[in-house]
């Protein structure tokens, strides 16, 4: 059967519970999918699917379709693989949801707050997607929840090496999840939280912070409470940064997404007024290769400069020169206790600011561009805990002439001056 696009259409009649799982190839030149409903009614991770509309899929999606009551639905082109599954966790999702609101309900009639979920487990597990059908279920009768994302390897708010929070006021789009207006995003400079656990452990006491403050006085986001995607590093120092994450946000709720360990030493050591629950996986969820989470995370630098495909943005390039911008590393290499300085420890050096000097290898770098006014030399001490307004990516240095070219969503001038460097680095194709 071809469709009016010329794309070969597959029809599936879903029962009642069930869901059409479809996966869209990675790769350049692959061909999108589309998904249209024809009869009954169905949603995609949490968002309710409109009648005789075509959402387009692009390389690398993995999505499910799930309808309550069941339905038809269209799909134009070639998935990868795309089956009906009778055996999905979604119950216990929505009961999930079902108890968060109770708990709102209650904390309206209280004057209490609302519940601060974290949702932990390993990688692949299916932690991103419960958060968002939590927080669209959420939505969806009238709540205001806030998603922080402290995900610095696959982030669904901003780019790769940063934690964040964001407050949701409609459900996720089909196609593009939650639209991102004014997040408030923190640098943290790599993809994993190893690599300098202590800034991270102090930037989601930052984001706990600033999410207390807003509860205090906007009562809608204080009921709506939030939901907290974590990182899959779930051992050693990962998971005291998961005791550190449910401490300092003072979670009421931890779900835990298919470890039985890791839901033990939860409720072993969180207190015990946390409710700690022990969830399944989906069978959907895709397990993604070290490439296919490289690729994921350069798609969405790619999408912070160029937009996705509905909406496109144009970024400029300019040249910033050397003497105009402070770029800072955070974080020195950790050295053997006995030779740091008197009265210092390893904590501050984890914290401390190292001043970088342009050169050729800062090329291909992504840099946060933080919020700290310039010349606010008081300031500097709190570069580390002050978000940042925006990235840039250095395409070219010239150390002759003391200049770099770099990528920027906006032109010249560069808003503020005082640059944090990543580790992470990207290569524009386009
Ligand atoms: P995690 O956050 O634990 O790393 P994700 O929520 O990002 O995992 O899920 C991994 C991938 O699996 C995503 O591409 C997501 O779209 C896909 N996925 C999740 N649930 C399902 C499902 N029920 N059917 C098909 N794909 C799914």
């Amino acid at each position: 059967d071809a469709s009016s696009s010329g794309k070969v259409c597959t029809r599936f009649d879903l029962e009642k519970e069930t869901e059409l799982r479809f996966e869209v190839e990675a790769g350049e030149a692959v061909d999108q999918v589309d998904l249209e409903l024809q009869t009954g009614m169905a949603e995609v991770f949490g968002s309710e699917l409109n009648r005789n509309k075509k959402y387009t899929f692009g390389p690398g999606s993995k999505i499910a379709v799930f309808t309550w009551q069941g339905c038809s639905v269209n799909l134009y082109g070639k998935p990868e693989v795309a089956y009906v599954s009778k055996d999905t966790p979604m119950l216990l999702y929505l009961n999930t949801h079902a108890a968060l609101e109770q708990m709102r309900k209650q904390a309206e009639r209280e004057n209490e707050r609302g519940p601060r979920v974290m949702v932990v487990g390993p990688t692949d597990v299916g932690k991103s997607t419960v958060c968002r059908m939590l927080l669209s279920y959420a939505v969806r009768v009238g709540r205001r929840p806030t998603l922080v994302e402290l995900d610095v390897g696959q982030s669904g708010v901003s780019v790769p090496g940063t934690v964040s929070a964001l407050c949701i006021e409609r459900p996720a789009d089909v196609e593009e999840s939650f639209s991102v207006q004014a997040p408030l995003v923190y640098h943290f400079g790599s993809t994993t939280p190893g690599t300098n656990i202590k800034l991270y452990n102090k930037l989601t006491s930052c984001l706990a912070e600033v999410f207390s403050q807003r509860c205090e006085v906007n009562r809608k986001a204080s009921v709506g409470g939030c939901i907290i995607n974590t990182c899959g590093w779930v051992k050693g120092s990962g998971y005291q940064a998961l005791v550190h994450c449910a401490s300092t946000f003072q979670v009421d709720v931890v779900l835990v997404l298919d470890h039985e360990r890791l839901y033990n030493e939860l409720k072993r050591d969180l207190p015990h007024f946390v409710r700690v629950v022990l969830l399944p996986k989906s069978g959907g969820v895709v397990e993604r290769s070290k490439e296919c989470r490289r690729d994921a995370r350069d798609e969405k630098i790619r999408e912070y400069f160029y937009g996705f495909r509905g909406l496109s943005f144009f970024p400029f390039s300019f040249e910033v020169r050397f003497s105009d911008v402070r770029i800072y590393k955070i974080g020195a290499p950790s050295i053997p206790d006995s030779c740091l300085p008197l009265g210092m420890s390893q904590d501050d050096t984890q914290l401390k600011l190292v001043p970088v000097t342009p050169g050729r290898d800062l090329t291909y770098h992504v840099l946060s561009v933080s919020s700290v006014e310039d010349g606010d030399e008081d300031a500097r001490k709190s570069i580390v805990e002050s978000p940042v307004c925006g990235f840039i990516v250095v395409t070219n240095v010239d150390t002759q002439t003391q200049v770099m070219k770099v990528l920027s969503p906006a032109p010249r001038p560069l808003p503020r001056h005082t640059l944090l460097i990543m580790d992470i680095r990207f290569m524009d194709m386009k």
